[in-house]
């Protein structure tokens, strides 16, 4: 991918599934990456080794990006090691599914907490820490899309990235940054699939035309594009990859 192997790249949650999936293919194409997890160090460990043993470059670095000062110092060691930041791709993210009923205080706070401040504590650092003419993508979900019950505070919270995404690209568009969110459809990762049956995962595959959920590799391509200077008159802008489910 055009001009990627110039970039810097922060991907929080980059530790599993589709934060993995993008690092690695980020590292691929020439790009160093900063591979942020919150507790799952040997997988973001991993993740690095792979990356390095295929002529990569990459650095693993924890920050639990509900924490404000965790996330000030994981800007400042990943601009310390490779000099600036030229892309955030904010990725970290749970989802609970449960009915409004049946949500919990704690639920609902650990879903506001990871998917909606962690975003807000990046965002924050990143207005005056990613260098010039940089690019934010922050993941969305197509389920905003749709109503589907259960899932009313996980889309409460990708909702409001959703609209951080739209005002921070005013924000920060004088420093000629780009600012998109991308909403994937179901995607094979641990949190979508834990806890389903083959029924549910049949039933939401069959939301789209294809029939199928999409593969890490499905998603990462689409960052990928999202991410390159080819994109770059992209913004303020919810992109879907989700083969038309909504
Ligand atoms: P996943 O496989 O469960 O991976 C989640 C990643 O987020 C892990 O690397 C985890 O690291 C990290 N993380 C969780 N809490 C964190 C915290 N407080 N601070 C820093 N990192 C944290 O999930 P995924 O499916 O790849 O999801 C990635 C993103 O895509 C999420 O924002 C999700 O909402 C979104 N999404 C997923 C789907 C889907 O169907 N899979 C669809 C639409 C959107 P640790 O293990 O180290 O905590």
């Amino acid at each position: 991918m055009k001009n990627l192997s110039e970039k810097v790249i922060l991907v929080t949650g980059a530790s599993k599934g589709i934060g993995a999936e993008v690092a690695k293919k980020l590292a691929v194409a020439g790009a160093r990456v900063i591979v942020n997890y919150a507790g799952s160090k040997s997988d973001a460990d991993a993740v690095v080794a792979e990356i390095t043993a295929n002529g990569g470059d990459a650095i693993s670095l924890q920050a639990d990006v509900r924490n404000p000062a965790e996330v000030k110092a994981l800007f400042d060691q990943a601009i310390a090691h490779y000099g600036r930041i030229d892309v955030l791709i904010n990725n970290a993210g749970i989802m609970i599914t449960k009915t409004i009923a049946e949500t919990t205080d704690d639920e609902f706070d650990r879903t506001f907490d990871i998917n909606v401040k962690g975003v807000f504590n990046t965002l924050r650092e990143a207005a005056t820490k990613l260098a010039d003419n940089g690019t934010v993508l922050n993941i969305s979900t197509s389920v905003n899309r749709l109503m589907i019950p259960g899932y009313g505070n996980y889309v409460a919270s990708k909702s409001a990235v959703e609209q951080l995404t739209r005002i921070f690209s005013r924000e920060v568009g004088h420093r000629g940054i780009n600012v998109n969110s991308l909403s994937p459809g179901p995607t094979a990762t641990a949190l979508f699939l834990d806890g389903k049956s083959q029924e549910t995962i049949a039933r939401l595959a069959a939301l789209n035309p294809f029939n199928r959920i999409a593969e890490t590799d499905d998603i990462a391509n689409v960052v990928l594009f999202l991410v390159s200077d080819d994109a770059k008159w992209i913004n303020a802008q919810n992109i879907g990859a989700n083969g038309g489910m909504a």
